[in-house]
């Protein structure tokens, strides 16, 4: 009898493993570090092979700490950072150039020649024009090695996001697979076909020959064969889409956002797709047996990282937790707001000159006030991101399924229930993306048999109900827009903003 799944959860800065048992239990846990590499002001990259060898570390540890045997496992899960682009050399396994991470900078340029295509690409990916994803990142690789392009066309070499360079690995070189969520943040696929696509394809002059076969979440993605086993790959996904799953966000309308350096949120939209007008991503959020379904996605820039500010840059507080110890020192902000546009706004706004800003501000103002208001500009930003969904996909928010680090800020996910007016949900475990290539995984092996069944698993650690009078949540909802809209009317000479 297997008693466990095993999940593989590739971050950008580390790489974590869990074992989960039937009850959906994630009772075991690894994690190493990965680290970044900065070649230049504003470009990300990481070494292929280290990712790859932080993968078997993590094994390695929790099989130690398991004392189980690759036997016990029915099937692996990997979710993964996604967009992150790794070129290889089809014949030797040997990654051609560095890893471009997600964030890196260093195809701007790329991007801003083909900016007149943004609309058609957007009509096709559901993305915005940006370096973020892939396309961009293959042709800086294929344009900064040796014969890249005549190598690519002759069939010499692959391209995969950091799932197909794991699958690649596990299988010894012989799967070269992606799954559908991976595939549509690289900006080749097209989301309404299904499909990579000739014309994007063009757009960028990525051979086909290149790219990985695209599958369904729960297929089977190969054997993985290591540590005296063999064990089939058999759930991928990316990482904001497997935390998607691992919510339980099955039903149109579900909705999570993870609160780490930044938020990010995702609202199942059911099995059709629609394209933004507001700035929203429109990404598949999985494919099961052939049928799509899509998601909204939306993202914070400074989340978490506010936090981080206050502790690092402002000494405000000794660690992150201890804001919530000081914004329940007080019981408002004393009218004080902070906008935290420190690298501009994002949804729905995407202003990329406005800096931040507090407003406000009187004699009666402390540092507790100023904690607490910092604190729920983090509920503001994410409700601004949520309106513009509900308003897209025409759907209500039932309740809000929360995770990443300063989801565990009760006051923050309690003035995120007020302000939302909507139930706020805390899983019991908290490593949903794991948890949800796990499912994916578990779902393509019969370990569990329909989502239903890992629903009924799904437990709930806290929930928040909102508390706040509607009246007020407008008049503090007010507040925040007139912040905002301040805070953008604010256009400071380039020197001083710089
Ligand atoms: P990431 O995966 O982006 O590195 P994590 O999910 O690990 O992020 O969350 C880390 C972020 O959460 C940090 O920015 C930190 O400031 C914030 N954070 C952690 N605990 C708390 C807390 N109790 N209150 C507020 N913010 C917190």
């Amino acid at each position: 009898m297997k008693k466990y799944i095993l999940s593989i959860d590739q971050g950008t800065t580390s790489t974590r493993a869990i074992l989960i048992n039937e009850r959906g239990e994630a009772v075991y846990k690894a994690q190493r570090e990965v680290e970044c590499l900065f070649p230049h002001p504003g470009w990300v990259e990481s070494v292929p092979d280290k990712i790859w060898i932080s993968v078997i570390d993590v094994i390695n540890e929790l099989m130690v700490i398991s004392s189980c045997t690759m036997d016990d496992v029915a099937a692996i899960g990997i979710t993964n950072q996604r967009e992150t682009t790794v070129v290889w050399d089809r014949h030797t396994g040997k990654a051609v150039y560095n890893a471009i991470i997600w964030q890196s900078k260093q195809t701007q340029e790329l991007c801003d020649e083909r900016e007149d295509q943004m609309n058609f690409i957007q009509e096709k990916t559901g993305l915005r024009m940006n370096p973020y994803f892939s396309a961009s990142k293959i042709r800086f690789i294929l344009d900064n090695i040796p014969e890249g392009q005549e190598r690519a066309e002759r069939g010499d070499l692959l391209f995969g996001t950091i799932d197909s360079w794991i699958i690649y690995k596990m299988t010894n070189g012989k799967s070269h697979f992606t799954d559908v969520t991976n595939a549509s943040r690289t900006m080749l696929y097209n989301i309404f076909d299904m499909k990579w696509d000739p014309e994007l394809l063009k757009i960028w002059n990525i051979p086909e020959a290149m790219l990985p076969e695209v599958k369904d979440n729960s297929d089977n993605f190969g054997e993985a064969s290591f540590f005296q086993g063999s064990v089939p790959i058999h759930g991928v996904a990316g990482d904001q889409q497997a935390a998607l799953f691992g919510q339980c966000c099955f039903h149109p309308g579900d909705s999570k956002n993870t609160y780490g350096t930044g938020c990010f949120m995702l609202m199942n939209i059911g099995d059709k797709p629609i394209i933004s007008k507001k700035g929203l991503l429109t990404t598949v959020a999985w494919r099961e047996k052939g049928v799509t379904t899509y998601a909204l996605e939306g993202s914070v820039f400074m989340g978490g990282a506010i936090i981080q500010w206050l502790r690092d840059q402002m000494d405000m507080i000794k660690s992150s937790a201890q804001s919530e110890e000081y914004a329940n020192r007080v019981h408002d902000t004393a009218g004080v707001y902070v906008v935290p546009a420190f690298v501009g706004l994002g949804t729905p706004y995407w202003d990329d000159e406005a800096r931040g800003a507090v407003f406000g501000l009187t004699r009666g103002a402390d540092r507790h006030h100023f904690v607490r208001a910092t604190l729920f500009s983090i509920a503001y930003q994410s409700k601004d991101v949520i309106e513009a969904m509900k308003e897209e996909a025409g759907l209500e928010l039932k309740s809000l399924r929360v995770d990443g680090g300063a989801s565990a800020n009760g006051l923050l996910m309690q003035f995120q229930s007020d302000i939302l007016q909507c139930e706020v949900h805390l899983p019991r475990f908290i490593e949903t993306t794991a948890l949800g290539a796990g499912y994916l995984a578990g779902l393509g092996v019969d370990f569990w048999h329909s989502k239903a069944d890992i629903e009924r698993n799904h437990s709930i650690e806290r929930k928040y109900y909102p508390m706040m009078p509607q009246r007020e949540v407008n008049e503090l909802y007010d507040g925040w827009k007139e912040a905002v809209k301040a805070t953008r009317a604010f256009k400071p000479k380039k020197c001083i903003c710089e």
